[in-house]
């Protein structure tokens, strides 16, 4: 075999890995695009967004069309918002200021139902305005801490098993859905998730009632010298 064979042959086979690298690249990103294009799951939502029927959100399996007035398939900011709290398979940790929406209610106590651990944090003041679910989420024998200090408890983020943040201004209200400009972060960016799930087990922790009405050690040796 020639010099100019050789080079000629080790030339098409260098085309041909190159073109078989290539082809393996694009046939992995059409199969898995995702995981290698977009990372951890990221999405953004905005309101007020428009108002259509979370029926089939609740009702998956039904071979019945819901009979409701509202636009059916529709996927808007708010029936995303709900799928990412109905995809809880294991934990929801909700750290809310208001809570009055009646399908994020049904939401939390179908969760509930189907055996999800939930702990909710909350405001104290706010439990008390007209139409909050917390009193219905605690019949339901939900656990419910309340943050009572002296500022208000504003935050608005759920955490869902674990490694799934949902965060932004808005309260888990219909006036904020339906008519306030808000906003919403979806992430499952460890780096932006942990941070929250630490803050959520020190507040969880702080508003402990049985701890609320320990004494401290001050308190002890005061009563003790006393
Ligand atoms: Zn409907």
């Amino acid at each position: 075999m020639s010099v100019v064979q050789m080079v000629k042959i080790v030339g098409l086979g260098a085309v041909a890995l190159t073109l078989s690298v290539e082809w393996l690249g694009w046939l992995f990103c059409r199969l898995w695009p995702r995981k290698i294009s977009r990372g951890p799951l990221k999405e953004v939502f905005f309101f007020p967004t428009e108002v259509a029927c979370t029926e089939r959100l609740f009702t998956p399996d039904s071979p019945f069309p819901c009979p409701c007035p509202l636009p059916h398939n529709v996927n808007t900011s708010f029936t995303r918002l709900l799928g990412h709290i109905l995809s809880a398979s294991s934990s929801l940790d909700l750290c809310v200021f208001a809570f009055t929406n009646l399908d994020l209610s049904r939401a939390v106590l179908a969760l509930h139902t189907r055996g999800i651990s939930i702990r909710i944090l909350t405001d104290m003041d706010y439990t008390l305005i007209t139409g909050s679910q917390i009193g219905a989420i605690r019949r339901a024998g939900i656990c419910v801490r309340c943050d009572s200090g002296a500022v208000h408890m504003h935050h608005k983020f759920a955490v869902v098993d674990g490694r799934r943040l949902i965060t932004g201004s808005l309260n888990w209200t219909l006036t904020a859905i339906q008519s306030n400009k808000e906003n919403i972060l979806v992430t499952e960016e460890p780096d932006l998730v942990l941070p929250f799930i630490t803050e959520f087990k020190r507040l969880w922790d702080v508003n402990d009632p049985a701890r609320r009405h320990l004494p401290s050690i001050a308190e002890k040796t005061a009563s003790l010298v006393l």
